[in-house]
């Protein structure tokens, strides 16, 4: 979400004569975009802050905002913390940007706007893709109303607002038009979309209409609660051609106490169910996840839960935390604290648990054919391609001439922890796991 929201910056900043550089040195602007889902992602901002503030010692003429949740917690108080900055800007405030700067170069004051907004603001504009990029985000909806305890991004990111199905296709239909092969739906719980809109279009009939426009030959979407998976979405695997096969579904917990505390609204009982349905309706599909540990009062007993689901299930692969205390949460509430040391152990324990899980759904590949959408060359041997499976696994393969934007077969022949391997292969034949 933070990635989207960075090029639709970008993209805004375009319009008011600013260009991207790669070196911050050479900047007249810099814009600091922020997060702060956990501790560590906070931490970062403030020791980039002492960076920024020499560079604004070296050069006063530089404007410096910064935007993002981190700044929509603070507000004007960040002056008190950071007195070099010029603008700070909320989560719901981006397409107010070229009138903030604006006013910042006339006057030279500093500039607060972190007010949240009741629709969203079409920011009327498609950021062109970057370097041929072959795939793009666009936000469906913003904000969430579900509260997990442990999450700050309901009061960061406000309440959840769906957009207008046209805005949507009429953005990736320009997307579309610019070359754009595959869009990922972006929202903090796509499946509820269309909920907070009244115009009786749900997620499950956005994914059909977005599968009708030409040009555009893959979708995927993130992220979707595991309470909200309704049936007529995971039906959509088999009736939207151009629904990739992944999704990801963040458990959090193995645990039934835990996940009651975390407030998520399923059991685990109910997440194997909605996995071994999603299987049963689409057995190729890779499924991956969020995972936290050291939740408040999380047991051994608990953690076993835990790894008991991952035995079961067998994610693709997994983004895994240790649980970070948000000022503001419910969870602060809970006093029974893990200890960092267990946390650490835990996370550790998963990680590794989880590495064999994703090499085996990877090798699983081998001696399958995969259609791979080509991306560019890869980063590390120049003389070949890199692309994705439907799955949304990594591909490096050889030759073929001019092959980006282009859905070529690749026979699978090796795998590895965080890519596959293979061959162009002249048949488009079947797939298999
Ligand atoms: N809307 C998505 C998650 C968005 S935040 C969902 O409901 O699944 C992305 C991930 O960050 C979460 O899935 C969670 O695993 C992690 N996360 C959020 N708050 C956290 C916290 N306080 N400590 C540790 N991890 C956290
Ligand atoms: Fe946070 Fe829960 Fe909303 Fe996801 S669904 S953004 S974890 S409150």
């Amino acid at each position: 979400m933070n990635v989207h929201d960075s090029e639709q910056i970008a993209a805004l900043l375009k319009g008011s004569g600013y260009e991207m550089t790669d070196d911050f040195r050479k900047a007249d602007l810099v814009i600091i975009n922020t997060c702060s889902i956990r501790e560590k992602a906070a931490q970062k901002v403030y020791s980039q802050l002492g960076r920024f503030r020499e560079l604004k010692r070296r050069k006063p003429g530089l404007i410096i905002g910064m935007g993002g949740c981190l700044a929509q917690q603070w507000g004007s108080k960040i002056f008190e913390r950071a007195s070099f900055l010029d603008l700070v800007f909320g989560t719901h405030n981006i397409f107010q940007l070229p009138d903030l700067i604006r006013t910042i170069e006339m006057t030279g004051a500093q500039v607060e706007q972190t007010r949240f907004r009741e629709s969203i603001k079409s920011l009327g504009i498609v950021a062109p893709p970057q370097n041929g990029a072959v795939s793009a985000y666009v936000t469906i909806m913003q904000g969430c109303n579900n509260f997990c305890s442990f999450c700050v991004v309901p009061y960061l990111r406000g309440p959840e607002v769906s957009r207008p199905l046209r805005d949507i296709i009429d953005e990736v239909k320009a997307l579309a038009d610019h070359g754009i092969r595959e869009v990922t739906l972006l929202g903090q719980n796509v499946n509820s979309y269309g909920k907070t809109m009244g115009e009786g279009a749900d997620f499950a009939t956005l994914l059909k209409e977005v599968g009708k426009i030409e040009g555009i030959e893959r979708i995927r979407f993130t992220t979707s609660h595991p309470k909200d998976l309704s049936f007529d979405l995971m039906k959509c695997y088999t009736e939207v051609d151009k629904l990739c096969e992944h999704i990801h579904l963040p458990v959090q917990s193995g645990s039934d106490s835990i996940l009651k505390r975390m407030n998520r609204g399923y059991t685990k009982a109910e997440y194997l169910d909605k996995v071994e349905s999603l299987r049963e309706i689409c057995p190729h599909i890779s499924i991956t996840s969020d995972m936290i540990v050291g939740f408040p009062g999380e047991t051994e007993k608990d953690f076993q839960e835990t790894i008991d689901l991952m035995e079961k299930v067998k994610f693709d692969s997994l983004f895994s935390f240790k649980y970070s205390e948000r000022e503001g949460t419910a969870a602060v509430k809970f006093d029974d604290r893990i200890d960092e040391c267990i946390k650490r152990e835990r996370l550790q324990m998963l990680q590794s648990l989880q590495d064999k899980h994703t090499l085996e759904r990877n090798r699983a590949l081998k001696g399958c054919i995969e259609d791979v959408l080509v991306e560019g060359v890869s980063k590390k041997l120049p003389d070949e391609w890199t692309g994705r499976t439907r799955s949304n696994k990594i591909v490096n393969f050889k030759g073929g001439g001019e092959l980006i934007r282009k859905t070529v077969p690749v026979l699978i022949t090796a795998a590895y922890l965080h890519s596959v391997r293979g061959e162009l292969h002249q048949r488009r034949g079947d797939r298999c796991l």
